[in-house]
């Protein structure tokens, strides 16, 4: 939402785009092309959003202008980071919604950044688990979420709420993260993981395979089936 100018007109912005990665097009085809943008993302009245400025839209129409700005240049990655937080919950499920139509429409793979587990659930084919910066399991939606594997993935499935279910406390994973300038050569997780055994003193643990598309570093699969195969 902030990262529009708000000095220029939305429609000075997402021509810009254009411009840049275009330069053959011609000022009307450009702004031809970002009508087509603005209608792709969901805005009605493409004319007269062309010559508002940021201040007069609301947070979802500014979310979706941001949105037109990076499909504008046909990109091949488009990196989402958080691309729903601060927005209310209706809105956000207009924001994922037009991702999940877009995706489609463009021939883009989306990159989905974000802490919630929900909207991963719900959007993402393949999801990767990142732990002080490490990736530390991978494999398909259906994978993480149905058998989630390492001891950090299992603490955040079991920390978000659950439908129908009353708890006094939602459970959280004990301690903190490891500074960033003193990380150790250990498992990153170790000093929180209940599962850890004398193995975790090691080396950072390799990325041992559960199946073909899912995997995980942690020793506590060393010896699962498949990575007995692979030795
Ligand atoms: S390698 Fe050991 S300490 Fe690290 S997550 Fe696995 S069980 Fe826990």
């Amino acid at each position: 939402m902030t990262s529009l100018n708000p000095v220029f007109r939305i429609g000075e912005q997402v021509d810009e785009v254009i411009h840049l990665h275009f330069p053959h097009l011609s000022d009307a085809e450009v702004k031809s092309r970002t009508l087509k943008m603005l209608e792709m993302v969901g805005i009605a009245n493409q004319e007269g959003i062309y010559q508002n400025y940021p201040h007069e839209l609301s947070g979802g129409m500014r979310q979706r202008i941001m949105i037109a700005m990076a499909i504008a240049c046909e990109p091949r990655l488009v990196i989402a980071d958080e691309p729903t937080t601060a927005l209310d919950v209706t809105i956000q499920a207009q924001i994922l919604d037009l991702f999940r139509n877009l995706k489609d429409q463009i021939n883009s793979s989306i990159m989905l950044i974000t802490h919630d587990l929900g909207v991963i659930a719900e959007m993402a084919d393949y999801v990767v688990v990142m732990y002080a910066g490490r990736i530390v399991e991978k494999g398909t939606a259906n994978e993480v979420f149905l058998h989630p594997s390492h001891p950090y993935t299992i603490g955040l499935m079991a920390s978000k709420p659950v439908v129908n279910k009353k708890v006094d406390r939602l459970y959280s994973i004990p301690g903190s993260v490891p500074s960033p300038i003193h990380m150790p050569d250990y498992c990153y997780f170790r000093d929180r993981c209940d599962k850890r055994f004398e193995r975790c003193n090691g080396h950072y643990p390799p990325e041992f395979a559960l199946s073909e598309t899912h995997k995980t570093s942690c020793y506590l699969y060393e010896n699962s089936d498949l990575n007995r195969k692979e030795d």
